[in-house]
């Protein structure tokens, strides 16, 4: 694929994953503060504000420790839980979800909302201190159990399509599927550096600019050392990210569909994608490939 049109189709998704984190900058509160007032002052987590209120001592905006925070209005109640229900089925879903309800600083909040109904978005970080992540929101769309997004950027979740027309699997996988890819944003971003993130944040929208009055001239000296700055152009950076959470949603339904009939077409499916798209990051799909059960295990290679 040539790389105007990845950009453009780059530029096309940004809202599925990245605008949250973008939206995030601006309301981000002074390191200065300390955890709990961090919280409070953040006026555009008005949602989590609410659920820190219930689930918090009394006078404090925000819990001392980490946690695992559903937030989730009663008309999106009864589809959540089946998302979720979908999600635990899994010993990996199982797994992650118990390290977060556990998580000594972290608190991740999981809520629905209506906008981008098919997607979802992981945002709304914060880091202490000492450089660790503290807080992450994850934002799942009212009707994520519906919609399959590009196969350039998401092998995992599109190579569902077929299964689900043919109903092999339900809506509940797909939207479980998503809730593992976000997962794997708030894992990634963890060990990403906090100045690092910031500096992303701020400087793609400098390249996008820049690239779309350059006559898309990525050989632009000033979009070159942007690039060399952030680690990457805008491109390759949200590639890597994308593929991250989508290494995340291949775990879990390497564990979900461990046993059905269709498992290794499935990942056959997966592996064409890979190959077609995103040969560079090939090496972090096989590896989970490589890393099922020995009587299930299908060929990568
Ligand atoms: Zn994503």
């Amino acid at each position: 694929m040539r790389a105007i049109q990845k950009f453009c189709l780059f530029l096309l998704l940004a809202s599925f994953c990245w605008l949250a984190p973008l939206q995030r900058l601006n309301a981000r509160t002074p390191t200065s503060l300390p955890p709990e007032r961090r919280s409070s002052a953040d006026s555009s987590a008005t949602n989590s504000k609410r659920a820190f209120a219930r689930t918090a001592s009394p006078g404090l905006a925000a819990p001392a420790s980490g946690g695992l925070r559903e937030v989730i209005e009663d008309r999106y109640k009864s589809r959540y839980q089946e998302w979720k229900r979908e999600f635990l089925s899994t010993d990996i879903g199982r797994a992650q979800w118990e390290m977060y309800v556990h998580h000594p600083r972290l608190v991740l909040t999981i809520t629905v909302a209506g906008n981008n109904r098919n997607g979802a978005g992981t945002g709304k970080y914060k880091w202490n201190d000492a450089g660790e992540l503290i807080a992450a929101t994850i934002v799942l769309g009212s009707q994520a159990d519906q919609g399959y997004p590009s196969s350039v950027y998401y092998p995992v979740m599109n190579a569902l399509e077929p299964f689900e027309s043919r109903q092999l699997i339900g809506g509940s996988v797909l939207a479980a599927t998503k809730i593992a890819h976000e997962f794997g944003h708030v894992i990634k971003i963890a060990s990403t550096p906090e100045a690092l993130y910031l500096l992303q944040t701020q400087l793609v929208p400098v390249y996008n600019k820049i690239f779309l009055s350059n006559g898309y001239n990525v050989s632009d000296p000033r979009l070159v050392e942007l690039a060399k700055k952030m680690g990457g152009n805008p491109v390759e950076l949200w590639e890597d990210r994308e593929y991250w959470g989508e290494a995340n949603a291949m775990l879990f339904l390497r564990d979900r569909v461990a046993k059905e009939r269709f498992h290794c077409r499935l990942f056959g499916k997966i592996k064409h994608a890979v190959e077609e798209y995103a040969k560079n990051y090939e090496e972090r799909f096989a590896e989970i490939a490589k890393s099922q059960g020995a009587t299930y295990a299908c060929s990568w290679k």
